[in-house]
Formats: structure tokens, C-alpha cells, sequence
């Protein structure tokens, strides 16, 4: 299909979620199981299933796919040919942008050299490294399975199998983390010279061994303000490399900010397979089933394995579009509010007290609400 034939559909995103991990680590919630081969096998046609019902019903004609998102879990430690099958299953189902931006997560230990050169010629151009930290004591704590040296060998190993867009994830906040462990991670992450950083304050979730750990008394995390001092070292840090801060989370190169992401951010539309998956699509929210089995079973019965379906209404996709939109740094035109006397008064006093800033016909979080954002967004609900 033609650039111009291409450029008159809707651009939309798709999400492939992989839930299978090497093991659990101490912090993660996510829906996540160790890897079997029959059940990832299982898995891996439910998942393909789901694409081709989604396909055949058509609600995607008239989309053009502009980015794919390959996340979970950990899905590099499927084989490099199945994942490249997957691709181009989806490729050959929707219409898939020429250049269509296609990131892998990749835990370090599931990844060589070989596996990294079939991975880039399938077509993926983004590599999300789950790095964490680069302190062999904390990474032990977090129950990685990955030294810093495994994960610096990865790294070097993409550059060289032709990853020109790799980003890396850090967590802060850590039991036992001062603020020179904190320091050094970052100074290892700019020294790698990633085309993008992500940053995580580490949540203490239920059911998770550090929930377990915490509620024993057994957990030595920093104090809130030291927490908000690890977030200003690395917005200091990154801007001084060069990195544009251009989500409350995330920073990048220029021009290497995540196409998928921004779509999130700016209220795009998604569609989301496998287990879990969320999409947003036609004003509709789409959940599927977080139960493995239900999932598998509702497809190999070729039903789709949504468990909650919601439309929303004009005034939801506009409260939906401010929360997301405030969280990028440029945030969002002050129009996003007219006609709305309720959302303009939440909006005046959130930037009266200090936490949302208005210039130049724009809406954004002030410093001071980067770290407060889920009370802005509170505000708004
Ligand atoms: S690798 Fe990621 S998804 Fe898997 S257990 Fe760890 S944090 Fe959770």
C-alpha cells in the first residue's frame, strides 16, 4: 500500500503480551507464571487465535498499525522464529505501517548475540532492556536473575546485532538504596548511551515478597523524601546527558521518544491481545481474562476472552484524555477544557496550589507535580 493510501487510515497500536517469566521477581504483581514449553506452546496459538478473530471481524479494516508492542512478562524467551512468525502473522492480517515502530521487552539473561541478530531482522527496531540496577547486591534483592554485567553484556551484544533504539528501565527507591547506589546506576546507564530511560519508584504490591517482607517488618526502604530526591538526581542527570524528559517517567534521545507509549499518553487507540491485555478502541474499554487457563480454553473454543467490555461516554474520553495527557511533560492545549466549568475550576486550583502550570495555551505539571501526579489525576476524576 502506497505512503499516501497509508497516511488516510487511523493510526492505532497493537499490544502482545507474553506472561511467562524466568521467575518471579520480588516486587512484580503482574500476572506472570515460569515458563513450561507445552503451556507456552498452548499459549502462543490462543494468542494467535485471538489476532486472526479480531481480523476476521474486520474492526480493524480501516486502521493502519503503527506501532507493535511485544511486552509482559518476558517474551524473549520465546524463540527468535517465533516471535519473527508472530510479526509477520500480524503483518499479513492488518494493514502494519511501513515503518511501524516494533519494541521488545527483554529480560538479559534470555538473550545472546544470535538470538539478538534473528530478533532484528524480524523487523524489531526497539529493544526495552529490563535492567533495574546496576548494583549486583540489589539486583540480587530484587530477584533479577541478571548481574549488572550480564545486563551491560546484553546491551553491548543489541548494538552490535543492529539495535540503533534500545531503551533501559531502572527502579529506585530500593531497600537498602542510598543516594550514591542510586547515583552510580545512573552514571552506568548514561555511560551506555541508550536511545531512552525509563525510571520506576518501586510500589510495595500486595502478594509480592516484598509486600510479604514489609508487612514482617523486614524492609529498609528510603524515606519519602529521599525517594523524591533519587527522582530529581536523575532528571538532573539525564538532562545534563542530553536525554529530553518528555513523560513523568521516561526520557529520550531526540526523536526516540516511544511511539507506543505516546499513543497511550495521548489517548490514541490500542488494541491489546493475550492475557490481561487492556485495549481502547471505538470509545469502548476491553479487558480480557487474567485467569491463564479461562484464557486459553475461550480461545481454542474461538471465543474472544474479554471479561469486561465498557463504552464510555464524550465526558469519560475527555477526563481520560487529561490524566494521560498530563503526564507528558509538554502536557496538553488549554482548549482540552472549554465548555467545562467543572474541569476548568479543578484546573485553576491545582495550578493555584502549585502542581499544574498554564503558558502559552497549554496545561502541564509543574516540577512539583511530577511527583504528586496521581493526585492531580485524582483531582480530575
Ligand atoms: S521480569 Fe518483569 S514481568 Fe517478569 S517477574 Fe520480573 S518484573 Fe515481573
Amino acid at each position: 500500500m502506497s505512503a499516501s493510501l497509508q497516511s488516510k487510515r487511523s493510526p492505532i497500536g497493537l499490544y502482545i503480551d507474553f506472561p511467562f517469566c524466568i521467575a518471579r521477581c520480588a516486587f512484580c504483581a503482574f500476572h506472570v507464571q515460569g515458563f513450561r514449553s507445552r503451556q507456552a506452546k498452548r499459549y502462543l496459538c490462543a494468542l494467535q487465535n485471538e489476532i486472526e478473530l479480531v481480523a476476521v471481524s474486520g474492526v480493524l479494516e480501516d486502521y493502519l498499525i503503527t506501532s507493535i508492542y511485544l511486552g509482559g512478562g518476558t517474551p524473549t524467551q520465546y524463540e527468535p522464529e517465533i516471535i519473527s512468525e508472530l510479526i509477520a502473522f500480524c503483518r499479513k492480517r492488518f494493514i502494519v505501517s511501513d515503518d511501524a515502530e516494533i519494541s521488545l521487552e527483554a529480560h538479559p539473561v534470555t538473550l545472546d548475540r544470535e538470538k539478538l541478530l534473528k530478533f532484528r531482522k524480524s523487523g524489531i527496531n526497539r529493544l526495552s532492556l529490563g535492567v533495574q540496577s546496576f548494583s549486583d547486591q540489589h539486583l540480587k534483592a530484587l530477584g533479577r536473575n541478571h548481574t549488572a554485567f550480564e545486563a551491560e553484556t546484553a546491551f553491548y551484544d543489541a548494538r552490535s546485532a543492529g539495535f540503533n533504539n534500545i531503551a533501559i528501565d531502572l527502579i529506585y527507591g530500593l531497600p537498602d538504596q542510598t543516594a550514591l547506589d542510586w547515583y552510580s546506576t545512573l552514571q552506568h546507564a548514561i555511560a551506555l548511551s541508550p536511545e531512552h530511560l525509563s525510571i520506576y519508584a518501586l510500589s510495595i504490591e500486595e502478594g509480592t515478597l516484598f509486600g510479604r517482607l514489609e508487612k514482617e517488618g523486614r524492609l529498609c526502604l528510603p524515606a519519602e523524601e529521599e525517594v523524591l530526591n533519587f527522582y530529581e538526581t536523575a532528571r538532573s542527570q539525564f538532562a545534563e546527558a542530553g536525554y529530553l524528559h518528555y513523560e513523568i517517567s521516561n526520557f529520550a534521545k531526540a526523536g526516540k521518544q516511544c511511539l507506543h507509549n505516546l499513543l497511550y499518553w495521548d489517548r490514541g487507540e490500542s488494541m491489546a491481545f493475550g492475557l490481561a491485555a487492556h485495549s481502547y478502541f471505538n470509545q469502548t474499554h476491553r479487558e480480557n481474562t487474567e485467569d491463564l487457563k479461562q484464557y486459553i480454553e475461550a480461545l481454542e473454543a474461538d471465543r474472544l476472552p474479554s471479561t469486561h467490555i465498557n463504552k464510555i461516554d464524550k465526558r469519560e474520553e475527555k477526563i481520560d484524555r487529561i490524566i494521560f495527557g498530563l503526564r507528558k511533560i509538554g502536557g496538553i492545549p488549554l482548549d482540552f477544557f472549554e465548555g467545562d466549568a467543572q474541569m476548568s475550576l479543578t484546573r485553576d486550583r491545582l495550578a493555584q496550589d502549585g502542581l499544574l502550570k498554564i503558558e502559552k495555551e497549554r496545561v502541564a505539571l509543574s516540577p512539583k507535580g511530577f511527583s504528586l501526579a496521581d493526585e492531580v489525576a485524582l483531582a480530575f476524576l
